[in-house]
């Protein structure tokens, strides 16, 4: 039997952390097995449910590349397949109308309060077989008397719900529209769903589904309910811990690949490897193998793994990435060096792409002013004969390699007897304002032979003035 598993969002809000880690765990697993990952939108909440939400959270799947076998598939576009199956349950009397009024329903739960008991329907309507005239009705699943749900979850263990504690609940509301556990167990039975892995917080979702599901016949799927993420703070991850929503990482500068390593190791662990490739990830995951305790989200850690792909990635995947950023920064990205070059120059001190950016600003803009105390401290008088020099030996260079720019640094500095940073300081000051670059000849190479001799003979300008 081919494994099949399902991300089920509701589009009510962007893509979270915890629904990229439940997707990304449901697409190893299916990976892992030659199954099919399905994409299923569970937009039936009209209300709650936005199509800027939707669009976030296929943004979001399509940003982390965690591409469906199967899908999306939109519930709002199943009703008729939910009410075949509503007319099917009350044929075979796994179902029934019930017309219980509002006041009736308020006034058992009040009572039932009153008696401190679980409020729950009392099954008035259950055998009383009421035609489609009865109108108006619910339809309520005829949830089974007495024994136990046992739900064998592959993270929590053995989970035993008592059937006493379940009451019969509405699938259909009066204006004969599915209600959301119902459609989860019909959906789940005909897209083949033979794994349900999903947030713990759809526990107690559960019995009710398997009840569903034997009802109408259906295999049982392998349920996986995963904890929830916390905070640093041991709370639920929420808004107030700042980034929660995956395309906010995106803007911050981290690279998909690099959260998805987060994300799986986030609750789940292969020995003490760290660095997965996604190829590992799909050979090494196992459900069994995920914690049974929540885990709390670590920024400082998805910094490190995000500054360690940046280190190591192919610089083509990371300038792929890195080109949005640039956009965002206004940069004109044809007027400047190869995205390439700047991955290479700048990664090994960068810890998100938006600090390789703002490293680069000097590769996009001339300095407009020099920074004051660098400047007075760096570039004295003495400096501009070294640097008259420098540039009339650059000048000559044909070939302008990273290379052949350090040869002649090596010159300037041994010609004249002077320590390295006699140069090297002002040169940087007068290429990127400050004293803040990757290495002269580096620097220089990135941003071309004729920007760099222009900002050099710029400073060389002020000297005379
Ligand atoms: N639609 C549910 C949610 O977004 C998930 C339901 C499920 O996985 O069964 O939380």
């Amino acid at each position: 039997m081919s494994v099949r598993t399902r991300f089920a969002p509701s589009p009510t809000g962007f893509l979270h952390v915890g629904g990229a880690r439940t997707a990304l765990y449901c697409y190893l697993y299916a990976k892992r097995h030659q199954g099919q990952f399905i994409l299923r939108v569970e937009d039936t909440d009209l209300e709650r449910s936005t199509p800027e939400a939707l669009e976030a959270i296929l943004d979001g799947m399509a940003w982390l590349d965690l591409t469906p076998d199967e899908g999306p598939f939109y519930q709002t576009q199943r009703f008729d397949r939910y009410k075949q199956v509503i007319q099917e349950m009350l044929a075979v009397g796994t179902a029934y109308r019930c017309t219980c009024s509002k006041e009736r329903l308020d006034a058992l739960r009040e009572t039932q309060m009153q008696n401190k008991e679980k409020p729950r329907y009392d099954g008035l309507c259950r055998d009383k077989h009421l035609p489609e005239t009865a109108e108006p009705f619910v339809v309520r699943f005829k949830n089974p008397i007495g024994g136990d749900v046992v739900i064998d979850d592959q993270v929590l263990g053995q989970v035993i719900v008592s059937n006493d504690e379940l009451d019969d609940l509405i699938i259909a509301r009066t204006d004969g529209t599915p209600t959301y556990n119902f459609t989860v167990v019909v959906d789940d039975r005909d897209m083949g769903v033979t794994h349900v892995i999903r947030g713990n917080d759809h526990l107690n979702n559960t019995p009710r589904q398997i009840n569903m599901l034997k009802a109408l016949g259906a295999s049982l799927p392998l349920y996986a309910h995963i904890p929830m993420i916390l905070g640093d703070d041991g709370k639920k991850l929420s808004k107030r811990h700042g980034a929660v929503s995956v395309m906010q990482y995106r803007d911050e500068g981290y690279l998909p690949n690099a959260l998805l390593n987060y994300l799986a190791r986030l609750g789940w662990s292969y020995g003490d490897q760290e660095i997965f490739t996604l190829d590992e990830m799909i050979a090494y995951f196992d459900i069994a193998d995920v914690n049974k305790s929540p885990a709390a989200f670590n920024t400082e850690k998805l910094r490190w793994l995000n500054h360690h792909y940046l280190v190591n990635q192919p610089a083509g995947y990371v300038a792929s990435h890195l080109l949005w950023h640039m956009e965002q920064m206004g940069y004109d990205v044809s007027k400047g060096p190869a995205l390439t070059a700047i991955v290479e120059a700048f990664r090994d001190r960068s810890y998100t792409l938006n600090e390789m950016a703002e490293k680069a600003y000097f590769c996009y803009h001339a300095p407009s002013e020099y920074d004051q105390d660098a400047y007075t401290k760096h570039v004295t008088p003495d400096v501009f004969p070294y640097l008259q020099q420098f540039v009339d030996k650059l000048s000559e260079l044909s070939d302008w390699s990273t290379m052949a720019i350090h040869e002649v640094v090596q010159a300037v500095v041994a010609e004249n007897q002077i320590k390295f940073p006699k140069l090297a300081q002002p040169v940087r000051i007068a290429i990127t304002g400050s004293t803040n670059s990757p290495s002269i000849d580096v620097t220089l190479a990135l941003i071309g032979k004729g920007e760099s001799l222009r900002r050099l003979k710029k400073m060389l300008l002020n000297s005379n003035q």
